[in-house]
């Protein structure tokens, strides 16, 4: 829905469908790496918002951040947001990364608390010395500099989480602390939304809450996935892939009606923002973004 005046006199004309920004990994390989830029130079046509670039667990991947996240600042007119965490570091090594993002000419940083880097569903133990939640590091991020900071947050509760008030209490003291934009969990239900997005805005919460959409065609993955973060999968997408466990192709057709549905449902009622998970592949996400009447910003007018 975005339209305006780019630095070269150009008008955009103003498009339909809703505002959208991508996730991408870091890649690991150069085959991998070739994959991402083809989904990135397929994606930015759609005028995303921004682009978003995880960060590995415990850290792993601050190099490959990095290096995707300046290579995105360098290459297109796109505006990533660097994922960090607080894992295994601590709050001046945190910060060094932070202002070498902000020297790198990045803006905006997605500021989580990360997982326990002896795997999810372990009990975290704040590093010595380091942030320890994403609230103390939104904080940190916006004493460095005027950065647009979002977070995380679990329509579902985090799993660690003692209560629903408990976890909206964190997300509150994450706005306290700079946040603008929450971006959720993934979820399959847009009832599921809702409800946390009413017990969001009853806490007098009013930040955009934005929900993560997750593009994940492997269905044994997202299972997996799923159970290590708290988030349920509806009986009925069970039975819908039930035996296709050796036919990619048609699990590919069916994530794709089930991501544009889950789509339809959240805009038919009001939600004007979406973030997808994209796992670094363009094909899910161009197909949802045309379903939701979104194109490139060429062919809009
Ligand atoms: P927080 O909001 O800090 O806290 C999460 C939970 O921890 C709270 O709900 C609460 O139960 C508990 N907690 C925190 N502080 C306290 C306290 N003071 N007292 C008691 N309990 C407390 N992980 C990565 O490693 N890399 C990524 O790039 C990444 N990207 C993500 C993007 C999105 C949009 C989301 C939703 C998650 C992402 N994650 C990523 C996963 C995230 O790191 C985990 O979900 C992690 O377990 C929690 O991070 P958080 O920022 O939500 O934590």
């Amino acid at each position: 829905m975005r339209g305006g005046t780019m630095p070269d006199g150009r008008t955009l004309p103003v498009r339909p469908g809703p505002a959208i920004s991508f996730e991408f990994f870091p890649p690991k390989s150069e085959a991998m790496e070739e994959r991402l830029w083809d989904s990135i130079s397929r994606l930015a046509p759609l005028d995303p918002l921004y682009v978003s670039v995880t960060y590995g667990a415990g850290g792993s991947t601050r190099d490959r951040t990095h290096r995707t996240v300046r290579r995105i600042v360098e290459e297109t007119a796109l505006k990533p947001a660097a994922h960090l965490t607080c894992v295994d570091a601590r709050c001046e090594e945190v910060d060094e990364v932070i202002r070498d993002y902000w020297a790198a000419g990045v803006r905006h940083i997605v500021a989580l608390r990360g997982d326990p880097p002896s795997g999810v569903g372990d009990r975290y133990e704040p590093f010595d010395g380091g942030y320890a939640n994403a609230a103390e590091l939104a904080a940190g991020i916006r004493a460095v500099g005027d950065f647009e900071v979002s977070v995380g947050c679990y329509p579902e509760k985090h799993p660690e989480s003692a209560s629903f008030d408990h976890d909206i209490d964190l997300l509150k003291a994450k706005i306290d602390n700079g946040a603008t934009r929450a971006i959720t969990q993934f979820f399959f239900d847009a009832d599921v939304y809702f409800r946390y997005l009413d017990r969001v805005r009853k806490a007098g919460i009013d930040i955009p809450i934005v929900p993560g959409i997750m593009m994940q065609s492997n269905f044994a993955g997202l299972v997996r996935m799923a159970g290590l973060c708290g988030a349920s999968i509806p009986a009925r997408l069970f039975d819908l892939f039930d035996g296709l466990e050796s036919d990619p192709g048609t699990r590919e057709l069916l994530t794709a009606n089930v991501v544009a549905d889950l789509c339809h449902d959240l805009c038919d009622q009001g939600v004007d923002q979406l973030h997808f998970y994209t796992l670094n592949r363009a094909e899910l996400a161009l197909a949802t973004c045309r379903l939701l009447g979104v194109r490139p910003v060429e062919m809009a007018a």
